[in-house]
């Protein structure tokens, strides 16, 4: 199964150098508008397009598909260097402080510091200003520090180059237990439910044409493929 990448590129830094988006970026930087802000859709959608792209549709973190939840979400953007802490604002669209995280994998990052002191006095976001305390996703390689095995169970691999990252990454994410794995088979089987929720709705609406039909079992299939690593 294709798991994304191990290290990532910053391919959306096009999008972000985009003129339109300058100002809006700016405004941002100087604390008058928020991230949330109408502002900045078109820059988030641009982002999520890519960043989806390129993880292959999976969280950056866990490697497990991203669905997306709600139409325009915006919370799957993730920002390893927080951006609500005033310090790292700065960085908010710096296109190596950007990925993409599943909600189990964002909450239970919540606001932590991955960043050292150094990191934190730091005028620039590049692996010689300071040091992280996990992984990062476009400093390190996710492959050559962790093995993800079928049923979700994640391993530091053996003679990994960044071993201490990796070990930190996986026991806050609490990638390690047990009850993780549980909330993943139920994330899973909640998503098939609703799946065919939404195939009764559109019969019932005399909705389903072949496009739709053709959505939902894609849908329903990409599940089914996941649930066969369980
Ligand atoms: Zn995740």
């Amino acid at each position: 199964m294709n798991l994304g990448p191990g290290r990532m590129l910053p391919t959306h830094r096009s999008a972000l150098n985009r003129r339109q988006y300058r100002k809006a970026i700016r405004l941002y930087r100087q604390g008058k508008i928020q991230w949330a802000d109408k502002q900045l859709a078109g820059i988030r959608t641009d982002l999520r397009k890519s960043l989806r792209a390129q993880q292959v549709e999976r969280c950056y973190f866990c490697r497990q598909l991203v669905y997306q939840e709600r139409r325009n979400a915006c919370e799957d953007i993730e920002h390893y260097l927080d951006k609500a802490k005033p310090r790292y604002r700065k960085w908010a669209f710096s296109p190596v402080n950007l990925t993409m995280a599943c909600h189990p994998c964002n909450m239970q990052k919540g606001s932590r510091d991955l960043g050292d002191a150094a990191m934190r006095a730091s005028k620039s976001l590049r692996t010689g200003s300071g040091s992280f305390k996990w992984l990062h996703p476009y400093f390190d390689d996710f492959h050559l520090n962790i093995e993800v095995h079928p049923g979700w169970i994640y391993a530091v691999k053996p003679n990994a180059p960044r071993a201490a990252e990796a070990t930190a990454m996986l026991r806050d994410l609490e990638l390690d237990q047990i009850k993780r794995i549980q909330k993943t088979a139920q994330r899973y089987h909640d998503l098939i439910a609703r799946a065919v929720v939404v195939m009764n709705k559109l019969i019932e609406r005399n909705e389903i044409d072949r496009p739709r039909m053709k959505w939902v079992t894609a849908f329903i299939a990409s599940i089914n493929e996941e649930l066969r690593w369980m």
